[in-house]
This record gives structure tokens, sequence and C-alpha cells, in this order.
């Protein structure tokens, strides 16, 4: 950019014991609708991390020893200023990340906002162990404590909703953090940090120090006073993380991609079926992990639900973020852009049909808007199981319909990838539901619905879609240390 352009941009600054920081060199961020660079994030490394780290171990033993109803108001009062400023936080996700401003505004923030409150409460409401063993004299129980200074890293597709959905119960539970939000979208990051003192957090309880994966992400996971991480993103980095973590025998939780499946049985009621399978698959620019990508549908209905599906994807208008008419906005990056076209090429180039988007449908865009980073919602038929669409995970507004016969052929099917996050049933049979949903490799299975989401229950993925789960008793089991403490009287 030119000096005069420069002079526009937004710039970072780390978020350090309370303080923010400049940093001695930037990464250009990316608006994703417009292709222009609006936005400088720090470029950290070592000495950054190192200074986090310090402050936030220096702020754990006053913050650990707070009680969790002390903890719990602060939470409260954060969520209720993010609330406050929703718009101005919904406004500035849609920018940085491409997303719609609508989905900001009713997914997003909103999120964000329960993550604080879900865990200001629920971390009121835990209890340990306790067992007798009379003939020895004895009792047990279990005490569980925070563990210190939590590492958390999270990606691009859904940036604060995710980060806060790691620092929410790392805090409740009493740790200190050092965030590190993905460099493609940390605004919103930085713009929680600014209400941080104002909710009552103390410095150094919450750091966040931006950059790149590479530099700021590994000097987190590498440092030694760091004894935990919790990581989302993709399978290739946690596999990068758990060999650097290793020699330090860090705890992990890594929350990872998806392949996810549709199963749509002949006795499905497609009138939901059809419009919450194209919003599965669509949904944040199909940049969801829990976004279906095989759509299995049984023959007899295979014909119908093809032609029906692809005139409701039609429907879904892709186009500038900000207008609330638009369903699909733009994808994070150029080069993800080109990653996911090049998916629909390489189906087409194997004999796969492709039904709309991509290649077939024409895109008109704004004036404004030529150059971002937009495609339409594809759907690809007739695409083989072994193809790398059907194995791979795309990220994009990309969907495969395929066609089954038995119940037991397609549980096969849909098991038949390295990922397993989470899966979709449809059918009115109940029986054949519960069966279905027992035999697929998912950690999540959803019936006749898609995202119905209690934080309450275990969320995370089987196989290459990660280990460890998070939501209220596995994210406080995660985030605490626990004891077992034996009294003989
Ligand atoms: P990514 O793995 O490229 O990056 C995620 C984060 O890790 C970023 O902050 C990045 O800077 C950091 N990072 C990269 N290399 C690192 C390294 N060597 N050491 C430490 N940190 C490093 O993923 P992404 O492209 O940002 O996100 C998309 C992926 O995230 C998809 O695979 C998606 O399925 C997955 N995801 C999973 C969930 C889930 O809950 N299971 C949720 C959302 C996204």
């Amino acid at each position: 950019p030119t000096m005069a352009h420069s002079q526009a941009l937004l710039v970072l600054e780390n978020f350090i014991g309370g303080k923010f920081v400049p940093c001695s060199s930037y990464i250009d961020s990316y608006n994703p609708s417009t292709g222009d660079v609006y936005c400088r994030v720090p470029d950290s490394g070592k000495e950054e991390v190192e200074a986090a780290v310090k402050a936030a171990k220096d702020a754990f033993p006053t913050w650990s020893s707070k009680s969790p109803s002390e903890r719990s108001q602060i939470l409260n009062k954060l969520a209720d200023l993010i609330e406050h400023d929703l718009e101005a936080f919904a406004q500035a996700e849609s920018k940085d990340q491409g997303k719609t401003i609508t989905f900001a505004r009713t997914v997003d923030i909103p999120r964000a906002v329960h993550n604080f409150r879900f865990f200001a409460s629920s971390i009121l409401h835990h209890v340990t162990e306790c067992t007798e063993m009379p003939a020895m004299g004895c009792v047990h129980y279990t005490s569980r404590a925070p563990v210190g200074v939590a590492g958390l890293i999270s990606p691009w597709n859904l940036p604060l909703y995710l980060l806060t959905w790691k620092i929410a119960p790392a805090i409740a539970c009493g740790n200190t953090v050092v965030a590190k939000p993905s460099e493609m979208t940390s605004v919103t990051a930085w713009m929680m940090c600014k209400l941080l003192e104002k909710a009552g957090v103390p410095p150094g309880v919450v750091n966040v120090v931006f950059g790149a994966g590479a530099k700021a992400g590994e000097a987190l996971v590498c440092h030694p006073d760091v004894p935990l991480i919790s990581f989302t993103g993709s399978t290739l980095t946690a596999q990068r993380i758990t060999e650097r973590s290793a020699p330090h025998c860090k705890r992990l939780s890594l929350e990872l991609g998806g392949k996810n499946p549709a199963i749509v049985f002949d006795d499905a009621d497609l009138s939901q079926c059809i419009p919450t399978t194209v919003r599965s698959s669509f949904a944040n620019q199909g940049e969801i992990c829990l976004c279906t990508s095989r759509i299995f549908v049984q023959r007899g209905i295979y014909n119908e639900f093809l032609k029906r599906f692809v005139a409701e994807a039609k429907k879904w208008k892709t186009g500038n973020p900000s207008d609330p008419t638009v369903n699909v906005g733009a994808l994070i990056s150029k080069e993800h852009l080109e990653k996911v076209r090049n998916y629909v090429k390489k189906a087409q180039a194997e004999g796969a049909r492709v039904l709309c988007g991509e290649g077939v449908d024409p895109l008109t865009l704004p004036p404004g808007n030529q150059k971002g980073y937009f495609m339409l919602p594809t759907v690809i038929a007739e695409v083989k199981d072994e193809s790398c669409c059907m194995q791979e995970e795309i990220f994009g507004p990309v969907t495969c319909v395929v066609a089954f016969d038995t119940e037991e052929e397609v549980i096969k099917r849909a098991n038949g990838v390295k990922y397993g996050l989470a899966a979709t049933v449809w059918s009115s049979n109940v029986g054949r539901v519960h069966r279905v949903a027992h035999r697929l490799q998912s950690g999540l299975v959803w019936t006749n619905c898609w995202l119905v989401r209690d934080l309450n229950l275990p969320f995370g993925g089987m196989k290459a879609s990660g280990i460890g789960r998070e939501g209220a008793k596995d994210s406080y089991e995660f985030f605490t240390e626990v004891k077992t403490i034996t009294i003989k009287h």
C-alpha cells in the first residue's frame, strides 16, 4: 500500500498485561469482499509470546484464588459489554472474514456473548466426587484446580465465536490465558481486549498475541510455561502442534476438520430436509467445520431430491456481505477461493456433474465487490467415493450428492473417510434413526435437524477430527487438574 493508503489502515496491537503494545513488524489483512488490504496485524514472535506468558504467569496466583462466583460476575459483565456493542462487533467480523452481516449478527456475536454467560453460570454448578471405604476407614474425594497459563489458538471461520468458546471456560476455571487468533481474522479479538478492563478482568488474565501460526503460534506451543493448548483448526496444523508440544508433555485439546455426511432415507420429510441441508452445506460460505459436504440420498428419491435441492441452492444469493438479503458472502482469501475452485475442476475432470454454481451459472457482483473472493453455492453429483471431493475437507460452498441403496451400505460409505466430526440423518423411522446414529463414526449426530446445540454436552470429533471434547463438563475437566485425596479416620 502507498503511504496515503496505509494511513487509513486499521492497525492492531498486542494486548499484554492489560496494555496495548505495538509490534516491530506487521502482516497485511484483507477485506475478502473487496480484495483490499484494510488492516495490519502484529507479526508477533517469541519475544511477544514470552512477554504475554510472563504477564499471564504473574496474574495466575490472584486470579486462580478468586471464588468461582467472583469470576462468574466478571464473565457476565464482559458478556454484557460485548452485547452492548453487538452491531459494531458484527460489522467488524463481516468485514474481516467476508461472512454476511446477517450471519455475524445472528450467529457469531450472539454466540460469543452466550459463551461468556454460559460458562459464568456453569462454573457455579460443578461437584467433585467422593467415595467411602469403610473397611479401610477411608474416604476418598477429588479436588480440581486451575492448571496455569493456557495457550488458545483459533481459526478464521468463526473468529470471536470460537475464541471465546475457549477463553470463557479457561478463565472461568481460574486459569490465565495467552490467545492467538488467526492472523486473517484478528479484529474482533482486539476489540474484545478493549472491554476487558471495564469488565473487571485483571491485567494479565487475558493476553492476546496476534500473528502467524508458524511464528507466534509455534512460540506459544513450544513455551515451557504453557502446560495446556486448546486448538481449533486444521488436522495438518494439529499434527504439527502435537509434535512440537510432545517434548513438554502438554495437555492438548484438538478440534479439527470434518467431511460431514448427511444421510437422507426415502421416508425423510423433504420439506424440512432440503432447506436444512442447503443451509448445512452453504451457511457461512461452507466455512464451518460442521458443514455437510457429502449427501447420501436413497435411490428411490434421488432424482426428486436432486431437483429440489438444486432449485433451493439456486435461491441462495451470493454478493456483498453487508447486503442483508445476501446469503453467501466472500471466502476468506484469494488462495482459499482458488483451492475450493480447484476441487470443482478436479471433480469435472473425473467425470462428475456440476449441477449449479461454479463454472455453470453466472456470478454477478456489485461494482465494489469485483475483486472479492466470491463463489456461488455449488452442487456436484455422480462423484465417486474415492474422489478427493468426497474424501478431503473442501471448506467452501461445495457439496456432493450421491445415491445409495441400503442402510448397511450407507453406514459403511459415510464412515469411509479419515474424519469423524458431525453427521446428519434424515428419516421418519425412529428405530432406524437410533440404529444409524449409533453406528456412525462421528462425534456429533443430528437427526432431522442440523446445528441444534446444547453447550452442556460434549462437542468434538473422532478419528482425524480431533482429540478431546468441549462443553460444560468437558471444558471444565480440560481446564482443571484433578487430584484424588484419601483421608483415613
Ligand atoms: P489452521 O490450522 O490453518 O489455523 C488455525 C490456527 O492455528 C490459526 O490461528 C493459525 O495461525 C494457527 N497455526 C497455524 N500453524 C500453526 C503452527 N505451526 N503452530 C501453532 N499454531 C499454528 O486452520 P484454519 O485454516 O484457520 O481453519 C480452518 C480449519 O479449522 C478447518 O479444517 C476447519 O474444519 C477447522 N475447524 C474446526 C472446528 C472444530 O470445532 N472442530 C471449528 C472450526 C474450524
